[in-house]
């Protein structure tokens, strides 16, 4: 297959003009086209597609793995059920879109395009879920949601349209679906870190922050390199509240009926692809981890009149070789200069490049080019897919050292409200000790927020920490280490 190769030159600071560079690399390697003519809606292209595609595999096989089991529920809810949970609709109201007629009907009671399926689930469930020989019960969809989001939207960050998993679990007890929010967490840093390269930290939210109908919200946080942070997967903790209002009964052992208790976690897909452009990417443009580049190897001909024949033939062989491997190689045939084809698959991100000219294919030996590393090792032919392999793992090993010393050396701790505005101000996460998540502990947040335009996201699930002293903010006696930034 041939790939469109242009003339391309990429050359935008990402330290110094994120914002700028986001936007124009969507444009340049054709991530999205932002010109679909619905407010707030976009086309996602090829090139972000089949990277979230291969995203998708691996969170849906991490969740098989688990015990998930796969369901595709409708898109539409009805407002009945919708009301049913008290906090959930007031939090979700402003957001929904609703379909009030088809055809020349209009509805009596009008349907909720889904923004999360938890008031479309749960009513089955109440059918399905009879014993505790049903419990655990977990599932999840892969869905596209819509929220009529108010704030300003940005492409694969905050759309009116985004896709996602969402996983619905039932449980015996409060412990067992305690232990599903541990499992989730596990769960996102495999997808995040082992996969994609991209750190996060896992937070409790505050009481305020939490999501509408859950006991407890926690999130995985990763800094974007404007200094923001951006809230990826995120679990609740459901409690009884859904399964009250929506009869989700058991017979225990004991031959009682109980309710069950539940959790629900959901990864927003295409926000995950924001995360992991943002953390790689750099002046000359993309940078995918090899592990989920549609392209993992792109072998660019370097040839002249006299050997384009043998050139090409020989650059088929190596493509058809590395093919049946299992890599995902392409081969540049465009009829344009090696070193345009060199930036303009380096602007896109393409880990591995396999050059092939006369003198490489007489050595038996090829130029492999390092993307993020911009260097060129020479590979031998006869090892050549071994080699690949190994160099292919390198990559990603290289980028989650310097993406996880990046990110533990932007965590540091405060002692005043200075120490926070220095420390958000360059773009760092600030560690503090504070008073309360609980309600009493708003105030303090608000000051925060106020003064230094910083946010709570909250505090570690995993080694939670002690706090020791007092609250940075009012002087009480602290109970918890919270984490402070500027957020999206
Ligand atoms: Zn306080």
């Amino acid at each position: 297959m041939e790939q469109e190769t242009s003339k391309i030159t990429f050359n935008i600071s990402k330290e110094k003009n994120f914002s700028e560079w986001y936007s124009e690399i969507i444009a340049k390697a054709e991530l999205a086209d932002l010109r679909y003519n619905v407010k707030g809606f976009l086309v996602f292209q090829p090139w972000s597609v089949e990277v979230m595609e291969i995203m998708y595999d691996i969170l849906e096989s991490i969740l098989k793995r688990k015990g998930h089991r796969p369901y595709w529920f409708p898109a539409v809810i009805p407002e009945e059920n919708f009301k049913k949970e008290s906090e959930h609709i007031k939090g979700f109201t402003p957001q929904v879109f609703w379909i009030t007629e088809a055809g020349n009907e209009k509805f009596n009671e009008k349907l909720a395009l889904r923004p999360t399926s938890e008031t479309a689930m749960y009513q089955m469930y109440s059918l399905w879920i009879r014993s505790y020989r049903d419990l655990p019960f977990k599932a999840y969809q892969r869905a596209q949601v819509w929220r009529y989001e108010t704030k300003a939207t940005r492409p694969f960050i905050r759309s009116r349209e985004f896709y996602w998993v969402e996983t619905h679990n039932c449980f015996a007890t409060r412990k067992d679906s305690e232990l599903q929010i541990k499992e989730d967490m596990e769960t996102t840093y495999e997808l995040l870190f082992d996969n994609l390269c991209v750190p996060s930290i896992f937070l409790e939210r505050p009481q305020w922050d939490k999501f509408p109908g859950a006991i407890t919200t926690s999130a995985a946080d990763t800094l974007m390199p404007d200094g923001k942070m951006i809230q990826l997967p995120s679990t609740h903790l459901l409690g009884q509240g859904f399964a009250k209002v929506f009869d989700i009964k058991f017979k225990d052992n004991d031959k009682k009926e109980k309710y069950v208790w539940q959790t629900c976690y959901g990864p927003a897909i295409s926000r995950i692809f924001a995360g992991l452009i943002s953390w790689h990417g750099d002046d000359k443009g993309l940078v995918y981890p090899f592990k989920v580049s549609p392209i993992q190897i792109i072998i660019v001909p370097i040839y002249k009149t006299e050997n384009k024949t043998k050139v090409i033939k020989k650059s088929m062989a190596l493509k058809k070789k590395l093919a049946k491997e299992g890599f995902r190689v392409n081969i540049d045939l465009n009829e344009t200069k090696p070193g345009e084809k060199f930036y303009f698959w380096e602007m896109k991100g393409v880990p591995l490049r396999l050059e092939v000219g006369e003198r490489e294919i007489n050595d038996k030996e090829y130029i492999l080019f390092l993307r993020d590393e911009n260097r060129k090792i020479k590979v031998d032919e006869e090892k050549l897919t071994k080699l690949i392999h190994d160099e292919g793992k390198k990559f990603d090993e290289r980028l989650k050292k310097k993406t996880k010393e990046k990110f533990e050396s932007s965590i540091v701790s405060a002692k005043t409200k200075e120490e926070i505005k220095k420390a958000v101000d360059s773009k760092k996460i600030a560690k503090i000790n504070f008073c309360s998540l609980e309600k009493d502990g708003e105030k303090c947040a608000e000051v925060i927020e106020k003064e230094i335009n910083a946010e709570v996201r909250g505090k570690k699930i995993e080694n939670e920490e002690k706090p020791s002293g007092k609250c940075v903010i009012c002087g009480k006696p602290a109970k918890v280490v919270v984490y402070i930034a500027r957020s999206y």
